[in-house]
């Protein structure tokens, strides 16, 4: 029978399982938690803590919610949020990652030093992500977000620059832009940039490629939400063809096991173990009934 092989990388990332703890944690003695957004982008891990009793809010809820306990979750989010929270009574859980914390304080130490003398702080990231919208708010929204190092233009290189990046985004994407501001900057203007990738992210990537190239074939199990999960994923497929992505077990149809010897199962820093044990479980089965 073909080996089914579950990637021992994969899985969740310490800011996310964290968060998930705390939420546990708080459930145990209380009833009622709202984490304000998805704690992770995955239903599957979402469904499971919603039966424990954690409400997912937005933050048109929260609006209209006092007195209550609410998880922020481990993105972070911006000070207007937090305000919000203070005006309406509400209990914080904060389950802001300690690497997002940090890199919010020095986006805001930049804007306060250098937020009214023309400097353009620009944000690697993608537009409307939780992480991006928080650090926005430490910069009251005037931070330049640029999503791809296309985008480059949009920068005026007679004007100091100060780059960083959301913890998620691509080190090599980072790196070409760093490399084309570093081409355009005018002379004696300052290009400062801060390199503020996540290594659970990044370093995960080297490893994915192999385990990729090391199996027949691959079930890529990752929410649709999650942004990390379709670089992943993308990284994955350039590598082996033959690789599939999965919400959950019964996403796995025969044909894209058909003909593997080893059967690889692998996710994102969103994905639970637990879920790709079940995967593992059901194509086991569906191997045995062949
Ligand atoms: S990917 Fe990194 S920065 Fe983001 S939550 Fe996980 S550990 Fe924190």
């Amino acid at each position: 029978m073909a080996k089914v092989i579950i990637d021992t990388h994969s899985g969740f990332c310490t800011g996310v399982v964290k968060a998930i703890g705390k939420a546990e944690n708080f459930l145990e003695s209380e009833k009622d938690l709202y984490s304000l957004g998805d704690i992770v982008h995955n239903n599957m891990e979402v469904e499971r803590l919603e039966k424990k009793g954690m409400q997912t809010i937005t933050h048109e809820d929260l609006m209209k919610l006092r007195d209550v306990d609410v998880l922020f979750r481990a993105h972070g989010e911006p000070p207007s949020t937090y305000e919000l929270a203070a005006e309406r009574g509400i209990r914080l859980i904060d389950a802001t990652c300690p690497v997002v914390i940090n890199l919010q304080k020095r986006v805001r130490q930049v804007y306060e030093a250098h937020g009214d003398d023309g400097s353009q702080i620009v944000l690697f990231g993608k537009k409307g992500h939780a992480e991006v919208i928080g650090l926005m708010g430490q910069t009251h929204d005037t931070a330049i977000i640029l999503e791809h190092p296309d985008e480059v233009d949009r920068l005026d290189f007679s004007k100091p620059i100060y780059l960083f990046s959301q913890t998620t985004k691509s080190l090599d994407g980072f790196n070409l832009l760093i490399q084309r501001i570093s081409q355009r900057i005018q002379e004696g203007i300052p290009f400062v940039y801060k390199d503020t990738i996540c290594r659970q992210v990044s370093n995960r990537l080297p490893h994915l490629k192999q385990f990729s190239a090391e199996n027949d074939c691959i079930l890529f199990v990752s929410g649709k939400k999650s942004s990390n999960g379709k670089a992943l994923f993308d990284s994955c497929k350039a590598v082996n063809a033959h690789t599939f992505f999965i919400s959950e077990p019964a996403d796995v149809r025969t044909e894209m096991i058909r003909g593997a010897e080893r059967i690889g199962i692998c996710g994102a820093t969103s994905t639970p173990l637990w879920l790709m044990e079940d995967v593992k479980k059901w194509v086991e089965n569906l191997l045995a009934v062949k």
